[in-house]
Formats: structure tokens, sequence, C-alpha cells
């Protein structure tokens, strides 16, 4: 894995001071967190927050977090809570016993409140909603106080208290931090701290009926933990002010410093957890761990593995500019893992027969190595026979009965290799008497070619993958591409619906295609190259012993990469 430096890296070198030269250890501790809402499944975006924030924990000797931002009910789930465990072990993380959440928290966070009131720096305000935006102001013009501010400090007590005891309808009341309504930076004009929300909570019940909003709640479990670099994506950064400011009022020692970084972006996909719950209940894919989603559970059940993410993480790097990575980046990593990975075998994904007329009847096997790069086996990638008999199955796409000038594969009179196998030359076309359709070929072996090369030097121009009829296997083989068709879906300039770009050519499923015999047992997740068709992994979830299911997980060719020049 290439490292490469960045400004975080900089910030925290600074404030952790010099490194004991001998030991190489840092006399101050640090401390990161990576704090995800569970209202979704993560995403692509999400792992890079996850890379940069427990890799920073693992280079300066800190820790590392996983804390739920769990403050509001309404859209959580002990689902979501789950899944993105699971997808943060999967990357290779580790939180140890440092499993948090913020409803941890809401006592506390509850009697901040209360001294922030005693301070004076918090008021029960009973404007609606509607009536705080509208009080709110503009950039150019400032806020309206609440007639509430000046309520005095044991009225806004009890009613702070009968908040948290139900006695108010939701929306009745808020709590709302004292600052500067003419403050040029909109989250300083007295935002809200605490909103009524009767609603049963996923971790804490019935038990509270008053929530902490997200900013407050934020940086103040930041301190609570210790955390000493908080880090999160440019949007917060007009956030700052704020989040420091509950810090300051509440005399909190040793604060947390927030540091925002531009968030991912990635090209013909989206990022926003809310677009994808539409596509999921829209139907528009088959769930949050749908092969073509951006989510993490979508790419483990693509193929992808937790190192070509990392790697993607650590070579796109962790700057303050917001931009849009080449999806074919991604994809990059991926081959060049899987490449060193994954075992090579043969599949027809569309199958042609081809009946070879002067062999016998009876069969042979080949010796095949697993990878190319291990012949001898000295990588332990080791071998396979493949058997070999006098009917076979071979790509339909590697036959032409009239070739341009550039193919070199099968065609009426021509000659090609079989892998592993002989020369067969194409001797006749049988097809199918209603249609037309090319149904079978006819062809005939050179014995001599066995192992795939011509003792009289005579040379062939392609060579095609194959399978024997008798001795392969059945299996649904689905093919997935770009979910969208534009490079920038949710831009409005595309259009008021980003779902008008779905590609409809996203998910092909191909029933009958024919793996050679040494995938019978494939186990679910197991990762294979098909020779010349890509990188695919068996279905974790649809594959049975019975009935093989692949996904592939990438083409061996990035065929994007021509359209998004284009564009
Ligand atoms: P929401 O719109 O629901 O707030 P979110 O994507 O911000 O969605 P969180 O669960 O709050 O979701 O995110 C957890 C952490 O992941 C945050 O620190 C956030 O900054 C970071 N994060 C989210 N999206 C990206 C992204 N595209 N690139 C980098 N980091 C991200
Ligand atoms: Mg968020």
């Amino acid at each position: 894995m290439s490292e490469s430096r960045n400004f975080i890296q900089d910030i925290i070198e600074e404030d952790l001071g010099d490194e004991d030269l001998k030991s190489g250890a840092y006399t101050k501790k640090m401390a990161t967190r990576f704090p995800p809402e569970p209202n979704g499944y993560l995403h692509i975006g999400h792992a890079k927050s996850i890379c940069l924030n427990f890799g920073l924990a693992k280079k300066y000797q800190g820790t590392c977090n996983l804390r739920f931002d769990d403050t509001n009910p309404i859209k959580e789930d002990v689902e979501y809570v789950e899944s993105i465990k699971e997808d943060v072990r999967w990357l290779g993380f580790d939180w140890e016993d440092r499993l948090f959440h913020a409803s941890d928290y809401f006592e506390r966070l509850y009697q901040y409140a209360v001294e922030l009131i005693k301070n004076e720096k918090a008021f029960v305000c009973s404007l609606s909603a509607e009536d705080v935006r509208k009080q709110r102001g503009t950039l150019t013009e400032p806020g309206r106080e609440s007639p509430d501010r000046r309520r005095p400090v044991q009225e806004n007590l009890d009613l702070f208290q009968r908040m948290r005891a139900g006695e108010f309808a939701d929306g009745a009341y808020t709590l709302r931090a004292k600052i500067d309504m003419a403050s040029p930076n909109i989250n300083l004009r007295d935002p809200a701290i605490y909103r009524i929300r009767k609603f049963h909570h996923q971790r804490t019940g019935d038990q509270w009926c008053i929530y902490p909003m997200y900013d407050y709640a934020h940086g103040l479990s930041d301190a609570i933990e210790g955390i000493t670099h908080s880090i999160c994506t440019l949007e917060f950064e007009d956030h700052r002010p704020l989040y420091d400011w509950f810090l300051r009022e509440l005399k909190i020692s040793n604060p947390p410093k927030q540091i925002e970084f531009a968030r991912l972006n990635l090209n013909y996909t989206l990022m926003s957890k809310r677009k994808l719950l539409e596509l999921v209940e829209g139907g528009h894919v088959q769930g949050w761990n749908d092969p073509r989603m951006p989510t993490l559970s979508g790419l483990r059940r693509r193929g992808f593995t937790p190192e070509a993410i990392r790697d993607f993480c650590e070579r796109i790097g962790v700057t303050k500019k917001d931009s849009c990575i080449e999806y074919g980046m991604l994809e990059t990593c991926l081959r060049e893992d899987l490449d060193k990975r994954c075992p090579r075998v043969l599949c027809v994904l569309r199958p042609l027969k081809v009946v070879i007329e002067n062999y016998p009847e009876g069969q042979e096997e080949f010796d095949a190595p697993y990878h190319p790069s291990d012949p001898s086996n000295a990588l332990g990638m080791g071998s396979r026979k493949l058997p070999f008999s006098r009917e076979l199955y071979i790509e339909r796409d590697d036959f032409m009965e009239n070739p341009p000038k550039q193919f070199f594969r099968l065609a009426p009179g021509r000659e090609v290799r079989l892998r592993y196998a002989y020369f067969i030359q194409c001797r006749e076309v049988v097809r199918d008497s209603k249609t037309g359709e090319v149904i079978e070929l006819r062809c005939t072996y050179d014995p001599a070619t066995r192992g795939g090369n011509a003792p009289d030097g005579r040379k062939v121009k392609g060579t095609i993958h194959w399978v024997s009829a008798r001795h392969s296997l059945s299996a649904e083989v689905r093919l997935y591409d770009r979910l969208f068709n534009r490079p920038d879906p949710a831009d409005e300039k595309e259009g008021p619906d980003y779902k008008a770009h779905l590609n409809p050519q996203s998910l092909e499923i191909l029933s009958s295609c024919q793996i050679e015999p040494s995938l019978a047992r494939a186990v679910p997740g197991s990762r294979y190259q098909f020779e010349r068709q890509g990188y695919f992994c068996v279905d974790s979830q649809d594959s049975t012993p019975t009935k093989l299911v692949f996904n592939r997980t990438v083409t061996l060719r990035d065929s994007w990469a021509k359209i998004s020049a284009a564009l």
C-alpha cells in the first residue's frame, strides 16, 4: 500500500509534539472516532472516513472509537446498527472495547444543558419551527430575538424539566442556546439544542421524549470520550464555531479539535443515504446489499475485497478541496488486488456447442495451473484437471460466420487454439432448420497440438476458452454495470430526478452459463477470474450447491474510460 501524507497528519504531529526517538512513542495520546448515524447502511464514502480515523489512530499509537450518533430516533433502526458494525469489521478495523452511543450520554447531555440554562446560556423557547425559521434572518439580514429569550433561569429550569417529563406535545417547546441572533454565521443564531420527540428510541426505549440536536450532542460526546481530533466532512466547517462554543461555555478542559476534510464523491453513483434509501424502498435495486449499490455490503456482495477498498482510500488521499473521483480508479485498485489473489478458471457465458468429429469416444484431462504467475505452484495456488471430450462448449462470441479482418477467433475453415488443449478447425456450421440460427459447429482437432502448440511450428492467432459439455456445470451469472448512466446523476443540471438516470442495462442475468467442474464446491463469497471474462464471485445470498450463482465483480479492462473521456 502506498502511503500518502495529508494535512491532518501535520496537525496531529504538531499537537502531539515530539516522538521519543528511541521508542518511537508520543508522550501525548491521541484519540479519534468514527461516528455514523444508524439511519442507513455504510457506503464507500464512509470507508474513507473509517480508514482515515482508524488509520490515524494506528499510526499515532492512539485509539479510535466506534460511536453511533443515535440522536434522531425517527430514522434509526437496529438493522442499521448491526450492518454498520459488520461493515467496519469487514473493512479490517477493530474498535476493541470502545463501542459507544451518543444515547449512552443522554443523562450527561441533559445535565450539561441544565448548566447552560443556569449560566443563562440557554432558554426554553415556545416559537414554532415555522416561526423560528422566519425569525432566523438571512445571510445579509440579522435574525430577530425570540420573545422567550429573557425568560428567567428558574422558569427555564422548570420548563426544561417538564419537557423531559413528557408534559408537552412535540414541537411545543425547544431548548435553544443563547448566542447571537445577529451573528454572520447562521449556525450561531440561537440554535436549538433539544427538541421534544415522543418517539421510541431503538436503545433507550421510551425513557426519553426530548432528544439533543446533532451539533450539541456531537462535540460533547467527543469531549466525554476524550477525543482529541474530531474529524468530519467539510459541510461542518461552518458548524465549528458552534462546536467550540459549547465546549467553551461548559468549560471542558482539553477540548477536542474539529478538523474538516473533503468528502469522497465518485462518478456514476450517489453517496446520499437518503437517496440510497429511496432506491431500496422504490424497488430500483434489490436491497441495500444489491451488488450495484455503492454500499459496503453491496460492494462486498459484488466481490470487492477490503484490501482493495483500503488501498483506494489511501490512494485518493485526504484534502480540503471537493472533487469527484473516477469510478474507474476504484476498479483499478480492485483489479490489482484480484489479479494477485484469484485463481483462473474457465467459464462459457453464452454457450455454443462444438463437436470434434475426429476425437474418439472417451475423455482425457489437462493439467491447468490456477495462476499464470505460479505455473510450478511455488505460491501454492495449485492447479486442477480440466476434462476434455468430444463435445464442448465455446463462447458464442468466439465464432463468426463472416468475420471482419481483425477477428482472429473461430470462423468457417479457420483454426484456433483451445486454451490448454488442442488446435481445432471449423469444418461445418449446423443451423436450426426453422430460425437459421447457428446451433452447433462441427470441428476437427489436430492430435499433434496437445498442450496448445504445433510441432510443425504452425501458428494460430486466437486462443479461446471452452468447457467439456459432459463435465461442465450450469450456473447463473449476473453481469453488473454502472448503476447510473450519467457521471453526476444527482446534479440538478441533469434534471430534477436522479432516478431518470438509472442505467436500464445495469443488470444482465445469464442463466445457462457452463463452468468447469472444479468449481462444483465453490463456496459463497469465493472469487475467481473467468479467463477473458473478468473477475467473479459466488453470490453470498442466492448461490446454492445445486444452483451456483456468480456475480461479475469487474471486467478485466475499463470499458468506461473512453466514455467518460468523451463526455
Ligand atoms: P447523513 O446525510 O445521514 O448525515 P452522512 O453520510 O453524513 O449522512 P453519517 O452517518 O453522519 O452519514 O456519517 C458518518 C461519518 O462518515 C461522518 O463523520 C461523515 O462525515 C463521514 N462521511 C459521510 N459521507 C462521507 C463521504 N462521502 N466521504 C467521506 N466521509 C463521509
Ligand atoms: Mg451526518
